[in-house]
């Protein structure tokens, strides 16, 4: 009996971890990103305020500048190309 409930505790954890990054394959921390995405998600939309407020750049020219540049961090490319896939749709 004991060990039956413990087999569907563990399926029900497992079914949890098994929610992937929306980018990489690793398991979700926040907001449907991994650790590491989420907190280049959260540069970039730091970032972005800095800039609107400086140069009224929109969200999405805002997005291929950082996607494009090289001095963006892996991560942080990462999301913007996702971002602007997601916003064509
Ligand atoms: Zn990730």
């Amino acid at each position: 009996m004991d060990a039956m409930r413990q087999s569907r505790l563990s399926k029900q954890e497992k079914g949890k971890n098994e929610l992937k990054c929306k980018i990489c394959h690793r398991n979700v921390e926040k907001k449907g990103y991994c650790g590491f995405h989420v907190e280049a998600y959260k540069n970039i939309i730091q970032k972005y305020r800095f800039w609107q407020a400086a140069s009224g750049i929109s969200w999405k020219e805002y997005l291929r500048k950082i996607a494009d540049s090289p001095l963006t961090g892996e991560w942080a490319r990462e999301v913007a190309k996702h971002l602007i896939k997601v916003e064509k749709t």
